[in-house]
């Protein structure tokens, strides 16, 4: 039965392969579609799409966007978005400013507590335009203040940590709205890792196509869970590894292979919605 992975991540954001090399992996473990879903950003679809073409991979263009619903920092997947979609790009244009804004402001909190790192520094090693905290992390490594990416996080980067920012996040009803203009379908991503199950149901309303079940980090029995709700609210299902390459060590890649059947399913839906058929949020 094929299978596909539709959480992963590449250099476009923070993840460590460039998009050939993780469509080579991806090609190893015999996927026959993938998406790229970089947080913030679509830069790398064009030349993953390529990869993907010449590896006889179907590609699946996609997105991670970073949104909040309430005080919940949630992540909205968009898959097959047109990422020539005006709309969509002058959209994460802003959100990319604002992602570099937040590294230069890191970086003075890490040299107001006597780090002497530079922001160009950052942004160099970043090399993209959705830079993020990895990348701080990243580059205090290589720095030699930290040892690895996670005492990075430890000690300055996660949240409560001296040098934390939060970040300005797009309302999730803004970010759904967003990837259905762009011809697209909106899926919560690891709902596992969120605690926060309540935002599941006013999202089903605002128009939210699925949640994604299957995901690295979720244990048999909590997709099992969203499995259920899943079914309950008519979402549909979809999985990945959320890859990011090298970053945590080994790559996640072929941990998840989500049936084909799934990627049909979005397809289906994708369509419906071209048909402006809105498909009804169920009452059961
Ligand atoms: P940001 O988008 O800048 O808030 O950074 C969030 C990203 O940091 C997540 O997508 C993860 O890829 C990464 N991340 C979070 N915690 C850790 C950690 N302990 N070690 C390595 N990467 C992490
Ligand atoms: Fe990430
Ligand atoms: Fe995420
Ligand atoms: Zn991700």
């Amino acid at each position: 039965m094929p299978f596909a992975d539709l959480h992963l991540h590449t250099f476009f954001s923070d993840g460590t392969y460039s998009p050939e090399e993780m469509v080579e992996k991806a090609r190893g473990w015999g996927f026959s579609a993938l998406s790229l879903t970089d947080h913030d950003t679509v830069e790398g679809c064009e030349r993953t799409a390529a990869a993907c073409a010449l590896a006889e991979i179907e590609f699946i263009s996609g997105a991670e966007l970073t949104a909040q619903h309430e005080e919940h920092e949630i992540h909205i997947l968009g898959y097959f978005i047109d990422t020539s979609h005006a709309g969509l790009l002058s959209e994460i244009e802003k959100f990319q400013a604002v992602r570099q804004n937040r590294i230069r402001e890191i970086v003075a909190r890490l040299n107001s507590l006597g780090i002497p790192l530079d922001a160009e520094t950052v942004f160099n090693l970043a090399n993209c335009r959705s830079p993020g905290r990895p990348h701080v992390a990243r580059a205090l490594v290589q720095a030699g203040v930290c040892s690895g990416l996670d005492e990075a996080f430890e000690r300055f980067l996660k949240k409560n940590r001296p040098a934390f920012v939060p970040k300005f996040k797009m309302s999730a009803a803004v970010a759904i709205d967003l990837i259905h203009e762009a011809g697209g379908v909106a899926v919560l991503a690891h709902p596992g890792l969120n605690h926060a199950d309540q935002v599941i149901a006013p999202m089903a309303e605002a128009g939210l196509d699925g949640i994604e079940c299957f995901h690295t980090k979720h244990s048999t029995s909590t997709a099992e869970h969203y499995l259920e709700i899943a079914d309950s609210l008519n979402l549909l299902v979809t999985g990945g590894s959320d890859c990011h390459g090298m970053n945590k060590g080994k790559p996640l890649i072929g941990t998840i292979k989500l049936p084909y059947q799934h990627v049909q399913k979005l397809k289906e839906r994708v369509k419906e919605r071209k048909e402006g058929l809105k498909p009804r949020i169920s009452a059961n």
